[in-house]
């Protein structure tokens, strides 16, 4: 079966594109990946997504999409794409061994944590190192924990880990936060966390047994080494975007970030579009995701219309 239109990835960009599509009775096929729902779904309250002024959790906001998505007739399916062929039309999506064809294809599989790259970072991940402070939090009541990193999310990870841990300490390679001020000045005023700045995590220590133990702290400054005790670890050192499925086929910018043309999710293969984190570095917001799903789903409607009359 030919489908009109397949997306690939499910955060907000991914279901606001489908409900846009299924809305213009393209019968979108939804495939969800690894992460149905995308990042929101590792967050607590989301507070700046517009129509929400007391906020809402994540994961029920991403519910409510998939919820309007498939209200209209998008088809979701909790699978994950192995391969695709861009090659030639139609294009061709794998889920495994299944074969999917399809005359244009949204893509939208966001971004995914960025890890230090530490040998103990790697061993540890799960047994006192995370990435998701939403996920690991609890584990850490009236613990001290670290939070590697100087933008919003170490801020608002920082900031949750003190409903639970009772000492919060940020490092940060340099002497400035990336961080918007808002979310640097809720740091600064939360008397559970501080911040040890020019500061860099050169090791964890513990077992898969008994979890973390302490850390290894460079000053980058003068160079002196230390450790200090500690209970876990979270790393919110920014993104890397899952473009790996893509990669021979479409241009990517030197971050590996889908590049798209000027005021439109069209990609550099005519009938594949790009939308959400996959393709912005800058702004990515839930909002600003979902807007550019809707784009996607409209500019993916005038390329069929434009086969069809061809
Ligand atoms: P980010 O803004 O790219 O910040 C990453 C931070 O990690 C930077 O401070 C960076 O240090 C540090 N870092 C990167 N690699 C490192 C390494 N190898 N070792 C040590 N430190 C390293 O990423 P983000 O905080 O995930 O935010 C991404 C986007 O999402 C931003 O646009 C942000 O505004 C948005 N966001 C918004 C909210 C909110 O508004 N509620 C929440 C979360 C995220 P340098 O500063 O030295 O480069």
């Amino acid at each position: 079966m030919n489908r009109k239109v397949i997306i690939i990835g499910s955060g907000p960009a991914g279901l606001t594109a489908a409900t846009y599509a299924a809305r213009a009775n393209l019968k979108p096929l939804v495939f969800e990946g690894a992460q149905p729902g995308g990042q929101l779904t590792i967050t607590t309250d989301v507070e700046n997504y517009p129509g929400f002024p007391d906020g809402i959790m994540g994961p029920d906001l991403m519910d409510k999409f998939r919820d309007q998505a498939k209200r209209f007739g998008a088809e979701c399916h909790f699978k994950h794409v192995t391969k695709v062929d861009f090659g030639s039309h139609p294009f061709k999506v794998w889920v495994a061994d299944e074969t999917y064809l399809s005359d244009s294809i949204i893509i939208a599989t966001g971004a995914t944590a960025r890890l230090l790259g530490l040998e103990s970072e790697k061993e540890l991940m799960g047994h006192g190192v995370s990435a998701c402070a939403t996920c690991d939090g609890f584990f850490f009541k009236d613990k001290k924990v670290f939070v590697v990193g100087g933008g919003d999310s170490a801020m608002e990870e920082a900031n949750f880990l003190t409903k639970f841990a009772s000492d919060v300490q940020i490092i940060h390679r340099r002497d400035e936060l990336r961080a918007s001020k808002i979310m640097q000045d809720r740091v600064i005023n939360n008397p559970k966390v501080s911040i040890q700045w020019n500061t860099t995590l050169e090791n964890i220590e513990g077992s898969i047994d008994d979890g973390v133990s302490a850390v290894v702290l460079r000053d980058t400054i003068s160079g002196d080494v230390r450790m200090e005790k500690c209970d876990g670890v979270f790393l919110a050192i920014g993104h890397t975007p899952n473009t790996e499925l893509f990669d021979n086929f479409l241009d990517l910018d030197n971050k590996k970030y889908i590049c798209t043309k000027n005021n439109s999710t069209k990609t550099s293969l005519s009938g594949i579009f790009a939308c959400g984190d996959v393709q912005d570095s800058i702004y990515r917001q839930a909002i600003t995701a979902a807007g550019s799903g809707c784009m996607a789903a409209m500019d993916a409607e005038k390329y069929l219309e434009s086969i069809e009359s061809s």
